[in-house]
């Protein structure tokens, strides 16, 4: 059974949250407070957390940034106010797995919440090669001649995205529909970010970019 943590202090959405993902067969605890999200997420108890932005002690930014300088691995579901796309953004950036604004319907955030857990379990066996690269798609790990790096679920995406499609252009949009699930450009440089993020990994020579179309795999 997965475990999932709701860091929410509106008691009313906190409730409610509860109630559905324990009907939907998920164990739930639920911290109404931005130091005890923090203690209960790092507990290593937890495979998804529920985290909302605002809450008292502590903000969502910060316990994001705290959990995945820590290398982490619990998957983030970040809850961010109305319309606020600013807070999409430093969320996406700040590592989380993904968003919901408020206010949103329960089965929406069931459908991603579940989606995510999906995401985190090992994967398929087998893995794919591309002159160099293997990414094993188990493990997700990424072996650059010979060597191995541990990849963040973001950055295996990436680069799934990438060596599925070698030698093609792939567009910041495409990379931002594929990878982070946004059908809108939210006008953030998270694309390049991480694009670094992966070069740091395996290798500036390996992905190159294409002056205003976007990067590909060579
Ligand atoms: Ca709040």
């Amino acid at each position: 059974m997965s475990r999932i943590l709701i860091a929410e202090d509106e008691t009313r959405i906190a409730s409610f949250v509860e109630k559905g993902l324990r009907a939907a067969g998920f164990a739930v605890t639920v911290t109404a407070d931005g130091p005890g999200a923090l203690a209960e997420a790092q507990s290593g108890q937890f495979d998804l957390m529920i985290l909302d932005i605002g809450l008292p002690g502590r903000d969502g930014f910060d316990i994001l940034q705290t959990l995945r300088g820590e290398a982490n691995p619990i998957a983030v579901i970040v809850l961010t106010a109305r319309d606020s796309a600013t807070d999409t953004l430093h969320g996406l950036e700040g590592g989380a797995d993904d968003y919901m604004s408020k206010p949103f319907r329960f089965d929406e955030l069931l459908a991603r919440v579940r989606l995510r857990l999906k995401d985190s379990q090992p994967g398929p066996a087998g893995s794919l090669h591309v002159r160099g690269l293997e990414l094993d798609l188990k493990t997700r790990r990424i072996r650059v001649d010979g060597t191995l790096h541990d990849l963040s679920a973001r950055e295996f995406a990436l680069a799934e995205e990438f060596v599925r499609n070698p030698g093609q252009v792939l567009s910041r949009e495409q990379l931002l529909s594929r990878v982070w699930g946004l059908d809108f450009d939210p006008g953030s440089n998270v694309v390049e970010v991480y694009v670094r993020y992966l070069r740091a990994k395996i290798g500036s020579d390996h992905i190159e970019t294409v002056r205003g179309m976007g990067y590909r795999l060579k």
